[in-house]
């Protein structure tokens, strides 16, 4: 039987997209438990810190995608990541997923976040990621306003269903979709990988399910079709302090849920910097607005499948 370091992949010859959900955890739960999101920490800032210096050690661009609320506190760090060479994208404004808003609302967050980022870096914002991948089948017609917002690509869907998001049978291939308004938006899936008996998206806490031999395989399949591979990343992974933030919940129920999420997320975390690094070593990345570039023209009327 082939080992995985038999498998011939990573040989330079295809570019992969990493991206890197750019939000403070902290700004997030303090929006959603005290009503304020306030100024992002300076774990948050440390932590991006180190997210510059290794992707400038492996000499690659990624992608951004910085929540609003990151933008309006420090413009001042978009600038200089946006400088840096990294494309600069929209995590929208509030992190609030698109299921709980109305349209009307979805339309203000988007536009507001898109200035607001715009303002920040000093040049144009061309691609979007919904907060919690919440591009599903039922909010379909986000699409429709993420492009009227003036986005020229989208990557939220994860395609294959999970528990609170995902669209199933979308497939992992990035492509153009003819919109109702007969405009197009280019879509850049994220990859998922079997690991533990399930589907998952490649990136975040996931990737303490999958092993090194997984993504070989993941990047082989996708380089023998011509496809690149889409993974992601938050900036308190990179992190040595664990995930906290009952301090920021009032009330027993928050203070529970935040207990719950605390304990979740700080197992095995520390694999996932050590896996992002190795990726970076072994395979080329670059910035998803260049897969959507390529991404093949429309065949498909109307929404996605
Ligand atoms: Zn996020």
């Amino acid at each position: 039987m082939a080992s995985a370091a038999d498998i011939p992949v990573g040989l330079g010859a295809a570019e992969h997209g990493l991206s890197i959900d750019v939000e403070d955890y902290r700004q997030i739960l303090s929006a959603r438990y005290r009503g304020e999101a306030g100024p992002v920490t300076t774990t948050f800032e440390r932590n991006m810190e180190t997210v510059c210096a290794m992707l400038a050690e492996a000499r690659t661009k990624a992608t951004f995608f910085v929540s609003g609320l990151v933008a309006a506190a420090r413009p001042d760090l978009v600038r200089r990541w946006a400088d840096l060479g990294h494309e600069i994208a929209s995590h929208g404004l509030t992190h609030e997923p698109i299921w709980t808003m109305t349209p009307e609302r979805f339309r203000q967050e988007l536009s507001q976040a898109k200035r607001t980022l715009e303002d920040a870096a000093g040049r144009a914002v061309a691609g979007y990621r919904a907060p919690v991948f919440s591009v599903r089948r039922d909010t379909l017609w986000a699409l429709e306003a993420i492009r009227e917002a003036g986005f020229a690509y989208d990557s939220s869907i994860v395609p294959v269903r999970m528990r609170r998001y995902g669209v199933a049978g979308f497939g992992d291939r990035p492509q153009a979709w003819i919109l109702r308004s007969g405009d197009r938006i280019i879509e850049v899936p994220l990859t998922t990988v079997r690991a533990c008996g399930m589907r998952v998206p490649l990136g975040g806490g996931y990737l303490r399910l999958v092993s090194h031999r997984v993504i070989r395989r993941a990047v082989a399949s996708a380089e023998a079709g011509g496809r690149a591979i889409v993974v992601f990343a938050h900036p308190d992974e990179f992190g040595t302090e664990p995930f906290q933030a009952v301090d920021l919940a009032t009330g027993w129920r928050d203070k529970a849920a935040a207990a719950a999420v605390a304990l979740k997320s700080n197992l095995g975390r520390r694999r996932i910097p050590v896996t992002i690094r190795w990726m970076l070593g072994v395979f080329r990345f670059s910035i998803l607005g260049r897969i959507a570039e390529g991404a093949s023209t429309p065949k498909a009327q109307g929404p996605p499948p």
